[in-house]
Order: C-alpha cells, then sequence, then structure tokens
C-alpha cells in the first residue's frame, strides 16, 4: 500500500503537533481544526477506510477508543463533552485514506452532523 501524509507524520518525515504516541498509534493536532480541540488519532498499521478493518484489528480499534478517552482528559473536555467521528469514503467526506478517529471538543456541537 502505498504512503499517506498521516504515514509521513509517523516517520516524522512532516511535522505535525504530537499530543500522544506509542506502539500502536499517533495522535496529533489536525491542521485544519474544526473545534478548539480537534486531535486525529492514527493507528501506525496502514488500514485505509474501516472497511478494510478485520478481526485480527479487533484490539487496535478497541485501543483508538481507549486512547481517545485519555486525550480527551488530558485536554480537559472529558465532563463537557466531546465527539468521536470516523469518515469513511466519499460520501462521509473522508479525503486521507488512512484509518483515523477525529477526536472533537471544546464547543457545542450540532446534531445530526452536516
Ligand atoms: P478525513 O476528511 O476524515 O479524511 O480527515 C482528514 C483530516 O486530516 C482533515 O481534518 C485534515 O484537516 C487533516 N489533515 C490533513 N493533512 C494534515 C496534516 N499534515 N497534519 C494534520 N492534519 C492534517
Amino acid at each position: 500500500m502505498s504512503d499517506t501524509i498521516f504515514t509521513k507524520i509517523i516517520r516524522r518525515e512532516l511535522p505535525a503537533t504530537i499530543v500522544y504516541e506509542d506502539d500502536l498509534v499517533i495522535a496529533f493536532r489536525d491542521i485544519a481544526p474544526q473545534a478548539p480541540v480537534h486531535i486525529l488519532i492514527v493507528p501506525k498499521k496502514l488500514i485505509p477506510t474501516l472497511n478494510d478493518a478485520s478481526e485480527e484489528d479487533r484490539e487496535l480499534l478497541g485501543h483508538i477508543f481507549l486512547v481517545a478517552k485519555r486525550i480527551a482528559a488530558a485536554e480537559k473536555i472529558s465532563d463537557r463533552g466531546y465527539r468521536l467521528v470516523i469518515n469513511t469514503n466519499a460520501e462521509a467526506g473522508q479525503t486521507v485514506f488512512h484509518l483515523h478517529c477525529h477526536l472533537l471538543g471544546g464547543r457545542s456541537m450540532q446534531w445530526p452532523p452536516g
């Protein structure tokens, strides 16, 4: 599979404001934030979309949620509330084909989303 912008961030070939990293994931601030807190949690394994995830990714997918919870606490938005978003393919607006979870918070959110 070919590299993505996020692969380059993982390899430190592109700059990013990294807020968390471990063996499985990296998390950094979105370059075009849509909320006061807008962080992307990205698995180091290149999975293009959620459609491409499999049973072997079960632990990794669960880990992403737990990391999101941890970062939300560090950003002090746990109690106020926050939103996790995984855009999948064109109609959802996915632009980077390297699975990632958006952590958005620090303002009131609308529902339904646009
Ligand atoms: P999506 O539209 O769900 O695929 O989300 C891709 C996200 O990546 C968008 O919110 C972009 O603003 C963000 N993004 C693209 N390039 C970078 C970058 N170099 N550093 C941080 N965030 C980025």
